[in-house]
């Protein structure tokens, strides 16, 4: 469970320290920026027996517990319609005709009131993740108050919040405030990105319309069964969306390789199945060689000068390394 890496030094800031934790941390900041992945790193690093620079060793028995899921001194308090989208992306199949909660209900706070009152497992920290805090039930917020005036020993509980003016302001006076940044914008950003997996900027592009609506428009001809119809699309393409163009291809053409060799997508998480098909019929040695022609591109320092053929030539190399004639 790692931190992305524009959080690590806060994270090593706050583990320093591992006696000194606060009760109740709020972490805050703009959303999709890897707010929860901080939380679950500090986690992590609280519960870990044999830390390294503070940071969870990811070898010991409370690491592996807990990248199983499964650490007896750990509790992740979400909403229940949260919980189902997860095992819903998991392929564990969703119970999609009952209406599920998006609130986080008071019967969840009591029910971790018991996991507060005993021991610890393993003589260490108990930790507590709420996200998105804003969900709380009035009723389960003033449950959790309760528990945030009187802290048990060596428990860290911690809140994850897009929105903590919605919290109250009961609760927000109980906590240790830590506002998160969101990844740097230029320098070093595609490696970050490489290094995240691509959700978090995903997360952040897709916050703005415009973004969106290209990425929907260019997936659905990336994911077309008899492949894109490169003229039309490329018909309207502009200098400015080129450089995202660009982008949301090469991550498109990344999860293909990733899919062939056995992997799962890292970017186009909601597209598997549409990645699934174009991957089977494709040739990885193309793929490969369209990748390069993506980086090539995508290093040039201004746009093009001719958005619509520079499109209409990587979708024609895409149709053909996805046309399924290739063994
Ligand atoms: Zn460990």
């Amino acid at each position: 469970m790692k931190a992305f890496p524009w959080h690590r030094a806060e994270l090593e800031a706050l583990l320093r320290d591992r006696a000194h934790l606060p009760h109740a941390l709020l972490v805050h900041g703009p959303a999709g920026i890897g707010k929860t992945e901080f939380a679950r790193a500090l986690a992590a690093g609280a519960l870990c027996e044999d830390p390294r620079d503070g940071l969870a060793c990811e070898a010991c028995a409370s690491c592996h517990w807990f990248s199983q899921g499964n650490h007896p001194d750990y509790r992740e308090i979400v909403p229940e319609a949260a919980l189902e989208d997860e095992e819903a992306a998991q392929g564990e199949g969703a119970k999609a005709d009952k209406a599920k909660s998006l609130v986080i209900k008071i019967e969840q706070i009591r029910a971790v009131a018991d996991f507060f009152a005993l021991t610890t497992h393993r003589a260490g920290y108990r930790v507590m993740l709420i996200h998105p805090a804003e969900a709380l039930h009035p009723a389960a917020a003033n449950a959790l108050l309760k528990t945030l005036e009187e802290p048990p020993p060596s428990t860290l509980i911690v809140l994850v919040s897009d929105r903590p003016a919605r919290l109250l302001a009961t609760i927000r006076s109980r906590c240790r405030r830590l506002a998160l940044h969101a990844p740097p914008r230029v320098a070093g950003a595609q490696a970050a990105l490489a290094a995240a997996g691509g959700a978090p900027l995903l997360a952040r592009d897709l916050a703005e319309p415009k973004e969106a609506e290209l990425r929907k428009r260019l997936l659905a001809e990336l994911a077309r069964p008899g492949g894109a119809d490169a003229l039309q699309f490329s018909a309207g393409m502009e200098r400015a969306s080129v450089e995202r163009f660009l982008y949301w291809m090469q991550t498109w053409v990344h999860d293909l390789v990733r899919l062939r060799l056995a992997g799962d997508p890292r970017h186009h998480v909601d597209q598997v199945s549409a990645l699934r098909s174009r991957a089977k019929g494709a040739d990885l040695e193309a793929l490969f060689a369209l990748d390069r022609e993506l980086a090539a591109a995508r290093r040039l320092a201004s746009p093009p000068l001719n958005p619509r053929l520079v499109a209409e030539h990587l979708l024609m190399s895409y149709n053909r390394a996805t046309s399924g004639t290739h063994s």
